[in-house]
């Protein structure tokens, strides 16, 4: 799929390159999980492209650096390159905030129905 990406946000599904590794999956799951979030909306489809990726991309970092993942060098690396200005994150920050928390939100409440007492299957 999809050649040089690693992964697509197509509104209701997320795509991922099966030939990236597990910790490029990860990373980013978390950067579409924004877009999925944040630029689906009629509002959000003028964004311009700098912005939407660093909102993604911020998304991704904040999650992650929640998650006690050490890949803030990546994303600032792919914010450098994909977005415009530092204004771009700041204009954004309740927004990147917003997505970050569902996110992180999403995941713990999976965790907690999870039941931890179960056996280890045999
Ligand atoms: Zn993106």
């Amino acid at each position: 799929m999809m050649g040089g990406t690693n992964g697509l946000s197509k509104g209701g599904t997320v795509l991922l390159n099966a030939s990236r590794t597990p910790s490029v999956w990860l990373q980013t799951l978390c950067h579409e999980m924004g877009h999925e979030l944040l630029h689906h909306s009629p509002e959000t489809r003028c964004v311009p492209r700098p912005q939407v990726e660093a909102e993604a991309e911020s998304t991704a970092a904040v999650v992650l650096n929640g998650l006690g993942f050490a890949t803030i060098a990546n994303s600032a690396a792919y914010i450098r390159e994909h977005a415009g200005r530092p204004s771009d994150i700041l204009n954004a920050l309740e927004r990147i905030q917003w997505a970050s928390r569902k996110i992180l939100a999403g995941i713990q409440a999976n965790l907690n129905a999870a039941d931890v007492d179960d056996p280890l299957p045999e």
